[in-house]
């Protein structure tokens, strides 16, 4: 087993600290359809603040979508999702953004995002990638910007691959510095979209370990979308199972994932490892 594993007492702290606190994302009855097939089906998700949610479910489920609405990248056709108490794609009189006004919210809301691909810059540097949408996105002056690149490549292990370009980086390295990047604006919620997916078995744990210290070190509130069952286990507090866009079960990560009490879920988690 991996040596970082929520302890009892960390979980019982955890819980005791997350009971306390308020929400930070809330979706409502949230619908999204692709043409004639609905992706995301009355879907209702409670996070609160400093939770570790594992989004579970087939491919198709309509995992990526939902961490999508909630980033805002996408649009949804009815339903509310909220952030931190704040509706997203609708101004304080009601009325729905316009794209533009679309981009100042997602610049503001405070909700970072880790690709399965990654998705760096790959014409700048690890510093770069993480100081470059500070100073684009958030206004910070270089100074700042490169002070807090610094630091962040620091916390995910990179401080020695500040200057290198993203294909000179193992996959495990760049998702990293992705995750470094997601981090930099101080984000109140990271989404993690199937963070090592993409990745070689060898390189998945070093990845993982960093989502763990946040978990544990940082209280960060966190979604994840994974396939690592062992590792939403370990780090969720709890997980929510999605089929057909809905989600059919959720509770403690551990209540879950070892006595389902769907027949879907529990299909699903007997074709995994
Ligand atoms: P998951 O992440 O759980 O695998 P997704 O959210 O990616 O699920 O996809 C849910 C469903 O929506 C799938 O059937 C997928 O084919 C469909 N879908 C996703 N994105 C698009 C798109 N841009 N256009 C049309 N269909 C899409
Ligand atoms: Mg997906």
């Amino acid at each position: 087993t991996p040596p970082l594993a929520l302890t009892r007492e960390e979980r019982a702290r955890r819980a005791t600290t997350i009971a306390r606190n308020n929400i930070a994302v809330e979706a409502k009855d949230l619908t999204k359809s692709y043409g004639p097939q609905k992706v995301l089906d009355g879907l209702d998700l409670t996070v609160r603040v400093g939770e570790v949610v594992a989004l579970l479910g087939p491919s198709g489920s309509g995992k990526s979508t939902l961490l999508r609405c909630i980033n805002h990248l996408e649009n949804w056709d009815a339903g509310t999702l909220r952030v931190g108490g704040r509706r997203l794609g609708f101004d304080e009189n009601g009325k729905r953004l316009s794209p533009r006004a679309i981009a100042n919210e997602r610049a503001s809301v405070g909700v970072g995002m880790v690709f399965q691909q990654f998705n760096l810059f790959a014409h700048l540097s690890a510093k770069e990638n993480v100081a470059g949408p500070l100073r684009w996105v958030h206004g910070m002056t270089r100074i700042d910007a490169d002070r807090r690149a610094t630091e962040l490549l620091d916390r995910v292990g990179l401080s020695h691959r500040a200057d290198a370009l993203p294909r000179h980086l193992s996959g495990g390295q760049q998702q990293r510095v992705a995750i470094a990047r997601a981090l930099a604006p101080n984000p109140s919620v990271l989404l993690l979209d199937e963070p090592t997916s993409a990745l070689d078995p060898e390189l998945v744990n070093e990845v993982l370990e960093v989502i763990r210290r946040l978990a544990i070190d940082d209280g960060l509130t966190m979604i994840i979308s994974t396939h690592q069952i062992r590792f939403a286990d370990e780090v969720a507090d709890r997980v929510a199972f999605l089929s057909g866009g809905a989600i059919i079960e959720e509770g403690p990560a551990h209540e879950v994932l070892t006595n389902p009490r769907n027949p879907l879920t529990a299909r699903f988690l007997s074709v995994m490892e």
